[in-house]
């Protein structure tokens, strides 16, 4: 920790203080006092660490330690300095009593309450859900900032998300998109990622962004981005799910694939309507190859006409039960609804007064060439049509 008090109630904030000046306090013989367990500390000051605290004895301290070495410490303080830069009243490492939890950073302007946490290290989802909701309890907003250190990129805009780290994806007051953000101290930089789709169990399709640090603010953060959803990554994520059979095969993947076989139907072929981006896919149980397949050929092309009430019966079984997850996202988006609009947009689908017709069969196609050409003339009407939409708003 980085921040510890005197006898005499003083609080001296380490890193902040001259080299020489920690020098002399270490060999002064002072003695400092964790601000949580009161227990007696060590200064810690070297060429390769950050000048720190450390508790003498083990201890079962919240202010411990999260193991997350000098990275992280790094990280922090460039974001205090950041913050405090731009007129923030900022602390560093601010304990809460109440619900016995150390924020990285906290801001308290006007009336709202601000946690920020820089989080390098890996921490089950517990841990995340626990400390999430001990902020939101006492109306706190927590805001996550990962290390660079954990960023996983797989591609240009495509980031692989251990379900655990999804938690920490976040959606503001108007957000469409959640968001991630991550600095690394090593380039000095931020960076924002959008999530516009999950693809795949693990692997997230959105628009990344780097943003050095000195040149961003705080607000920047979090103005609302353009994002394009319908982009040359999302006919990759097509051409991949035709042409790549998953290894491991999780058991709804296998259910799928004898479906599609009894349906003498082949996924290379399937319907260019079929696996398409939308928001809120989270809230789903199964991945959207899957639930837009069954969707497409199991009820579109079974029921020429239907209801609301009727899809969302059958679409049922395919969405998670509500759960404690996703504690910072907003539960606004209906995958299924955003996915029935492509279709009333494109036209495959017609609202009339009582329901819903489907305009034509969903079929599949006869040569692989054929499909690559569909997915991309399907992709390139709904993208138009989004555009003309918006501009007539
Ligand atoms: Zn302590």
């Amino acid at each position: 920790m980085l921040q510890a008090v005197t006898k005499n109630g003083d609080f001296v904030t380490l890193p902040l203080l001259p080299h020489e000046e920690i020098i002399q306090l270490k060999n002064s013989k002072s003695q400092f006092f964790c601000p949580v367990c009161q227990s007696q500390l060590l200064i810690k000051v070297g060429k390769k660490v950050i000048a720190h605290f450390a508790h003498c004895y083990q201890q079962e301290c919240p202010n411990q330690e999260r193991g997350e070495g000098v990275y992280h410490e790094r990280g922090k303080l460039d974001l205090f300095y950041w913050l405090l830069k731009q007129g923030y009243p900022v602390k560093l490492e601010h304990y809460l009593h109440t619900i016995k939890q150390r924020a990285d950073l906290f801001i308290h302007l006007n009336n709202k309450k601000i946690a920020i946490e820089y989080q390098c290290a890996k921490i089950p989802i517990d841990q995340i859900l626990k400390r999430t909701n001990g902020y939101q309890a006492v109306g706190i907003t927590p805001i996550w900032i990962l290390g660079g250190n954990r960023m996983n990129r797989i591609g240009q805009q495509v980031l692989s998300l251990l379900p655990a780290e999804q938690n920490f994806l976040q959606q503001f007051l108007n957000d469409r998109w959640p968001k991630l953000f991550y600095y690394c101290p090593d380039v000095k930089q931020l960076a924002r990622y959008d999530l516009i789709c999950l693809s795949g169990r693990k692997r997230t399709i959105g628009q990344l962004r780097f943003m050095p640090l000195e040149e961003t603010s705080f607000k920047h953060l979090f103005q609302p981005n353009h994002v394009e959803v319908f982009t040359d990554q999302w006919l990759f994520e097509k051409r991949r799910f035709r042409l790549y059979l998953p290894k491991r095969t999780y058991s709804h993947e296998s259910q799928f694939r004898e479906w599609l076989y009894l349906n003498q139907l082949t996924p290379s072929l399937l319907s260019s309507w079929v696996g398409l981006p939308v928001v809120g896919q989270w809230l789903m149980k199964v991945s959207l190859w899957i639930w837009q397949a069954r969707l497409c050929y199991d009820f579109f092309n079974k029921q020429s006409h239907f209801t609301l009430d009727q899809l969302q019966v059958f679409i049922q079984p395919y969405r998670k039960k509500i759960n404690s997850q996703y504690p910072l996202l907003q539960r606004k988006e209906d995958p299924v609804i955003n996915y029935l609009n492509y279709f009333i947009l494109g036209g495959k689908i017609i609202r009339s007064r009582d329901g819903y017709f489907v305009n034509g069969r969903i079929s599949q196609y006869q040569t692989i060439e054929q499909a690559f050409r569909n997915d991309q003339q399907i992709q390139n009407r709904l993208k138009n049509r989004m555009h003309y939409t918006h501009e007539k708003d």
